[in-house]
């Protein structure tokens, strides 16, 4: 049982948590720096808010949970708010917002009042005062009371208007928001960043914040900012009854307002609306952390009032966290199909995003030595593209001196042989064909679902077998039997049976599959179909020169010249020999597919499918005469757009593509 603290010890926690938040508010308004992740922030303050509430006695009015941000930086000039700009006080579940939701309905229960839900975009918080409808200053939030004065900064983002369109002849209107990076020009500005060897900033919403807090108007104007507006205030003017008709009209004024705003009835609905969003987020091109929940009646408003920290008429609802910051335990080194040694951070476990991370990758020597990542670091790390996590950087005020600076190997940790270097490859490869991860790999590859799809055959049970040296390559998974699969572990007479089954209808697939299966360097799906389509057996691959290669549609010549290096290693020639043995397909299907209705299309898959499996998508715009690529280009004719979709989505949208959903789809088949 958790021992109960006495006084002395709570007071000494409040104490200590005080003095961390106040070192990580410093760092995060002050530096744009943070050095713990926002997830990690929000705890401790809760932690902190807590023993506050708990224990009374120990709130002190310079306590982080009763103020706003930070004090504003010396070198700006400082600007005092017309109304001073307040945090948002937040909720990580539904049941904090439906106590939300009781709390205003406890003492305002014969009101009638409604919700408006909207992005909480994650940017800088700006007020920008307008007299007579000109702007006359522009303010970070500082500490809520006086901010610092960006005015000449803020003029150069091109959404913030100088002179409003409608004013209504008010003389002063001072407009809250958030300056904010898109993802692309924050990805763009860390690659010049990069190429000039400057630090990288962690997310959009530092680069945002340093790009307004600094002291040159020409480098905001340089940054490709923009702003939402979300709220505004009127001094000696009650305009207004609703938010709804304040954000009216703040667009007619000629200030950005976001479009993705709900007007919801109850707290049922606004919840509902915010985990749509959640679900959806990376359809934006800009990060949100969440969603704020507003009363929509200002008279209403006015009566709940505020805390000395947040108003009591809003709630944030906070996403879960994106990235974290962990202990890199240690570096490995991986081996992949081709005999990239690819290094790998163990990491402390952490969650992001609902699923354990323990590792993230490394990609190659010189990006860890780009990032200075070392073992023992305290580092940022996130979900890259919602797949595989990355460090985002090393917090280097972290270092306690004893971290370890990684060496690559000139060894392959698995099998010995020397490490190379080929021409100017950043890669360092194991050029032993027949180095053990090198063939588990490969043959990991060859059994996937988009090669030779045998079903059962699972990393493990692919370990084991190459382990006992039962089989030495991918073609000898023909030659198993039923015998060799039942004394393994795991294994049993029904799973033995199913496996040699999988292996045996493999034999079947077409031969673009195959192509694919045989893991050829840079020959990927796509070029696989390229070729199959232009061959009647895999044996004519073998006898194709580089001109006649390089004269495919769609084949380079990087892929031509790995295809003649694949045919020259006697390794490989030995392997077709064994699967040309085993009565594995190597003949091309010519497809009667020149008039289907499809004919000539280019489609990309997205998300999951409902009614299809992804290769059963593809078979069919196959069959129709379409062609499936991997990834979006001008070239492609639509998108079929599925649930959860990753990144082509906005790809897709970003180049006009043509999006279809799964109900076009069948529609398009039927026609
Ligand atoms: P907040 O960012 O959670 O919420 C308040 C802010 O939300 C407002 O000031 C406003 O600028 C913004 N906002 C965005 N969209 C909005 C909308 N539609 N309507 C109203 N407001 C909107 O609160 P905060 O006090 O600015 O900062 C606290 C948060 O900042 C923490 O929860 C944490 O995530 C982060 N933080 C992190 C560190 C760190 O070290 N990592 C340190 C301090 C703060």
């Amino acid at each position: 049982m958790a021992e109960k603290k006495n006084k002395l010890e709570i007071k000494k926690e409040i104490e200590g948590l005080r003095e961390e938040i106040n070192r990580h508010n410093y760092y995060y308004y002050v530096l744009d720096q943070p050095i713990v992740s926002d997830y990690e922030y929000d705890q401790l303050m809760r932690r902190l808010n807590k023993l506050e509430q708990e224990n009374p006695e120990f709130i002190a009015s310079h306590s982080p949970t009763q103020r706003v941000g930070a004090k504003p930086l010396e070198q700006f000039i400082t600007a005092r708010h017309l109304t001073p700009m307040l945090s948002l006080s937040k909720a990580f579940s539904e049941k904090e917002l439906f106590d939300f939701d009781t709390r205003i309905k406890k003492n305002f229960s014969r009101y009638y009042f409604d919700y408006v839900v909207e992005l909480k975009i994650d940017g800088l918080a700006i007020a920008l005062v307008y007299e007579n409808g000109i702007l006359n200053r522009g303010a970070t939030r500082g500490d809520g009371v006086i901010g610092e004065d960006v005015t000449q900064n803020l003029r150069t983002i091109g959404s913030i208007p100088l002179e409003l369109r409608e004013f209504k002849g008010i003389d002063t209107i001072e407009a809250y928001g958030e300056v904010y990076m898109n993802r692309e020009s924050f990805k763009n500005l860390n690659e010049q960043r990069s190429k000039k060897l400057e630090n990288l900033f962690a997310n959009p919403r530092n680069a945002a914040a340093g790009s307004v807090r600094q002291l040159d108007p020409a480098v905001t104007a340089s940054r490709q900012l923009d702003t939402f507006i979300y709220q505004a205030t009127f001094p000696g003017n009650d305009l207004f009854s609703t938010h709804m008709d304040m954000l009216v009209f703040l667009k007619n004024a000629g200030f950005r307002v976001n479009s993705n705003i709900k007007l919801c009835a109850t707290i049922e609905e606004a919840v509902e609306y915010c985990y749509y969003w959640q679900n959806r987020k990376k359809e934006l091109n800009y990060d949100i952390d969440g969603m704020v929940i507003k009363v929509n009646q200002l008279t209403l408003r006015e009566r709940l009032g505020s805390t000395s920290r947040s108003p009591r008429w809003a709630i944030a609802f906070k996403f879960p966290a994106e990235q974290m910051t962990t202990i890199v335990k240690d570096i490995i080194v991986g081996v992949g199909r081709t005999g990239a040694l690819t290094p790998v951070a163990v990491l402390e476990p952490i969650f992001i995003s609902g699923s354990k991370v323990q590792r993230a990758t490394l990609h190659n020597e010189d990006e860890i030595k780009r990032k200075d990542i070392r073992i023992g670091d305290t580092v940022l790390v996130q979900k890259a593209g919602e797949i595989i996590p990355e460090i985002v950087q090393v917090i280097k005020e972290k270092r306690s001196g004893k971290e370890k600076i990684f060496q690559m190997p000139d060894r392959c940790p698995i099998c010995g042989s020397q490490v190379v270097k080929i021409n100017e490859e950043i890669v360092s490869r194991c050029n032993n064909l027949s180095c053990p991860a090198q063939v588990k790999e490969k043959i990991k590859h060859f059994v996937s679902r988009s090669a030779m799809d045998m079903e059962g055959l699972g990393p493990a049970l692919i370990n084991q077998l190459v382990d006992k040296g039962i089989i030495k390559d991918f073609a000898d998974l023909y030659y198993l039997k039923k015998e060799d699969l039942i004394n393994l572990e795991r294994m049993a007479e029904k799973s033995s049976h199913n496996i040699i089954q999988a292996i045996e209808n493999s034999k079947n697939r077409p031969l673009s599959s195959l192509i694919y299966a045989l893991g050829i360097r840079h020959i990927g799906i796509y070029a696989s179909q390229l070729l199959a389509e232009k061959i009647d057996s895999l044996f004519d691959l073998e006898k194709f020169s580089l001109e006649d290669l390089v004269g495919i549609e769609g084949i380079g010549p990087i892929m031509a010249e790995s295809i003649l290096l694949f045919f020259k290693q006697k390794e490989n020639i030995d392997i077709i020999k064994k699967l040309q043995q085993a009565e594995v397909n190597f003949l091309a299907q010519k497809k009667a597919v020149e008039e289907g209705s499809l004919k000539g299309l280019q489609f990309v898959l997205t998300g999951t499918l409902e009614h299809f499996t992804r290769e059963e998508a593809r078979d069919l715009i196959e069959k129709l005469g379409g062609r499936v690529s991997s990834s979006v280009s001008k070239k492609t004719d639509f998108l079929l757009l599925g649930r959860d979709p990753g990144s082509k989505y906005q790809k897709a949208k970003d180049l006009n593509i043509k999006i279809i959903e799964e109900d076009d789809f069948k529609k398009m088949l039927k026609s």
